[in-house]
């Protein structure tokens, strides 16, 4: 039997307001705990919500980057449970008339071909506190900082068919909301993470399965190994007999497992209605036009642009357009030095190898886009070669140096194109390798152009690596040539 995997996903977005979203106190993350929770956020009786405008903003500007329906009247709903990181007794979330409806977001795969995921809907509400088991024995903390921080829930439709579709897509809004600078997309801290909704169904079949959602997955890989494993869970329950129940599970990165949480509740059970305290969003075209017109330009068009403007390959313009600050780096370097495909070359080579050596990010390089510009510069007007370009970066990275030409005159790496000067230093290299010169005379005439390569080195070692390697090549083969 084949099998068709099928995903949803429900990403949870913290968004980047100052404070929370119906309280003054702040959202900044590592605070001491419960230093950060007002009475609003405690659930003290008496108090009341004021909506943060900014959260309001920032859904809309996601849902018009996504294409999406924006909703002229939204509406809080109170979700009622009890759990002890929640003080109210019910978290204020829109159930029936949220923000952003429908929409769609392309995603691109490891092909390079794209793809578009249908979002159903997105909403706002608030987070919960957090328990802390470590540190307490016997017993549970309470951090109440986190209670009343922004979300943004984007739940997509179930049109992922493969665990790669899935890191694809939390990957895009990974890249449309830190483009629109409206969450961090901070993973590590919790700005982002999502529950993956995972079924299977024989392939042709129509009607889906059953699914299980594995919850609060916080990083790219455990998105795709939940789902590996999940799928193969489920794959071999149904073949041996039995049946995939409804439930949420929760993934182990440590044992690369999912396992059962809770039987799946129900809408019904949270006893939803809209919040008394809070009026409904209204929301007029004027200011969403203004919105609109302050969007920056996106991913796609940002890749779009990089193919058919700068003649990128698809695989170049989505590497360098997946981040903001990747395509803000690489497009600097472009005008420094005016030329898109060693700019490309640059940025995801020697720059990207560096960076992620010493696990840096682009904003954190020690490198400015300005420098590695004049450096390409530099190669493209033939003052230095190849290998004196990789010395120069690595000057740079260092800080040997202000700029290329300050290093390249510092370390006199400035080519050598002066054809008397290259002859002088290879008629010393054959002088000084009598032997490798009778191999050269005596071997096949196929098999001397791998020879020349000895010859080569030495001159090259002999020029401290300045001479042009195109020059050393054509007088060495005229050189060596005469000598047969
Ligand atoms: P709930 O409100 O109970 O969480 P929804 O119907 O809103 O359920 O769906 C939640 C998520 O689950 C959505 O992202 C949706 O795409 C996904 N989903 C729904 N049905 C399936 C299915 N059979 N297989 C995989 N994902 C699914
Ligand atoms: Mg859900």
């Amino acid at each position: 039997m084949q099998w068709e995997t099928v995903i949803g996903l429900e990403v949870h977005v913290q968004l980047a307001t100052h404070s929370k979203i119906f309280s003054g106190a702040s959202t900044a993350f590592g605070a001491e705990p419960n230093s950060q929770a007002c009475a609003v956020d405690l659930g003290l009786p008496g108090v009341l919500p004021v909506l943060n405008e900014q959260a309001v903003a920032m859904a809309v500007q996601f849902g018009l980057a996504v294409h999406a329906d924006i909703a002229e009247v939204s509406v809080f709903d109170r979700k009622n449970y009890f759990y002890p990181d929640l003080p109210k007794g019910y978290q204020t979330s829109q159930m029936y008339h949220p923000i952003v409806g429908h929409g769609e977001v392309e995603i691109t795969l490891d092909d390079d071909t794209t793809k578009q995921i249908r979002i159903h809907h997105a909403h706002l509400e608030e987070d919960a506190g957090k328990s802390l088991h470590e540190d307490f024995h016997g017993m549970t903390g309470i951090d109440l900082n986190r209670a009343g921080t922004p979300l943004l829930e984007i739940v997509s439709e179930p049109d992922m068919r493969s665990a790669k579709e899935a890191a694809a897509y939390l990957k895009a809004i990974h890249s449309i909301v830190t483009y629109l600078g409206i969450s961090d997309g901070n993973m590590a801290e919790g700005s982002m993470r999502c529950d993956v909704n995972v079924s299977v169904r024989p392939k042709g079949q129509e009607a889906f399965g059953t699914r299980a959602e594995i919850k609060n997955v916080n990083s790219f890989r455990f998105v795709e190994k939940a789902i590996a494993f999940e799928v193969e869970r489920q794959i071999e329950l149904i073949e041996d007999g039995g049946k995939v129940v409804q439930e949420t599970r929760l993934f182990d990165p440590e044992r690369d497992e999912t396992r059962s949480m809770r039987t799946k509740e129900e809408a019904n059970d949270y006893r939803y209605f809209p919040c008394p305290d809070l009026l409904p969003v209204v929301l007029d075209q004027a200011y969403l036009d203004h919105l609109r017109s302050q969007l920056p330009e996106l991913p796609a068009e940002k890749r779009e642009r990089f193919q058919q403007a700068l003649g990128l390959s698809a695989y170049d313009a989505s590497v360098l357009s997946a981040s903001r600050d990747m395509a803000e780096y690489f497009e600097a370097v472009h005008r420094v030095c005016g030329d898109a495909k060693q700019a490309a070359n640059w940025v995801q080579g020697e720059l990207s190898g560096a960076l992620n050596r010493e696990n840096l990010s682009i904003a954190n390089s020690p490198v400015s886009a300005n420098q590695l510009g004049e450096l390409v510069q530099r190669v493209l007007d033939d003052t230095i070669n190849g290998k004196a370009a990789k010395q120069v970066f690595q000057a740079l990275w260092h800080g040997e140096g202000a700029s290329a030409d300050a290093i390249i005159e510092a370390k006199g790496l400035k080519q050598v194109t002066d054809t008397g000067a290259i002859e002088a230093m290879i008629d010393q290299v054959i002088a000084d390798s009598p032997a490798q010169v009778a191999q050269y005379c005596d071997a096949e005439p196929e098999k001397r152009g791998k020879m020349i390569g000895y010859f080569v080195g030495q001159v090259m070692k002999a020029s401290r690596g300045t001479a042009n390697p195109q020059q050393v090549n054509g007088l060495l083969k005229e050189k060596l040539d005469a000598l047969l």
